[in-house]
């Protein structure tokens, strides 16, 4: 069996830690990570990066990112981004949605893979997205999904690039909607959480889905996102 840890972060690198792991999307949180981990992909192959600045860090961030985050994609075409995204429960929304979408306007001009964290937002960041044509939307991984059905049938009706990241928590959440997802939409991840087994997280979604194949649709689904598409 074979499992990419479709997001962690620098301090996580799972295929490191756990069996069967062959590789690892790492995620940064703020701009000072950003040479950390490129320090980090230069020593190893397997790990996928993804460079933004993540919403509970939006209210720090330094002016010119904006350039200094596309120069950087510009020099390494295999870069993706992320995490970027919203969350209504830490400070300041407004300047959390400007951060956001300069990050988005990036990732969507150079076609790179985004990886989004959305808490208590997403009729935000359903109404940013409508302001791109379809066509032009790279690929989105919503990472450690749990949104209302509403939502999800949102998206999944109107973008044929979306893709859901899962977390321990919403396997096990009463409220998981793992059932309504197309399995050919589904990727795990940890999060950088050294608790979160991946062989354990699907075995529970073969569990859920009946079906056996899960583990070699998740890798395959996870390789395709990452030679984008
Ligand atoms: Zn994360």
């Amino acid at each position: 069996m074979k499992i990419i840890d479709a997001h962690s972060h620098i301090d996580y690198i799972t295929h490191n830690f756990q069996d069967s792991v062959v590789g690892t999307v790492v995620c940064t949180t703020q701009e000072s990570e950003w040479n950390v981990l490129e320090n980090l992909m230069r020593g190893d192959k397997n790990i996928f990066g993804a460079f933004g600045i993540h919403p509970w860090f939006a209210d720090s961030v330094e002016n010119g990112f904006e350039p200094r985050l596309e120069n950087l994609l510009k020099n390494n075409s295999s870069y993706m981004v992320g995490e970027i995204g919203l969350d209504k429960y830490k400070p300041d929304i407004e300047r959390q949605i400007y951060v956001f979408q300069k990050q988005f306007d990036i990732a969507v001009k150079l076609n790179r893979i985004i990886f989004i964290h959305c808490v208590g937002a997403w009729d935000k960041i359903l109404h940013i997205l409508k302001q791109y044509k379809k066509s032009d939307l790279p690929i989105i991984v919503f990472h450690a999904f749990n949104a209302s059905d509403d939502v999800l049938n949102n998206l999944l009706s109107n973008y044929d690039n979306v893709m859901f990241s899962i977390s321990k928590n919403a396997v096990y959440s009463e409220n998981s909607r793992i059932e309504r997802i197309d399995i050919n939409k589904i990727l795990i991840e940890t999060d950088g959480k050294s608790n979160v087994i991946l062989k354990d997280v699907i075995d529970k979604i073969t569990q859920i889905q009946h079906n056996d194949d899960i583990h070699d649709i998740i890798y395959n689904n996870t390789r395709k996102v990452l030679h984008n598409g």
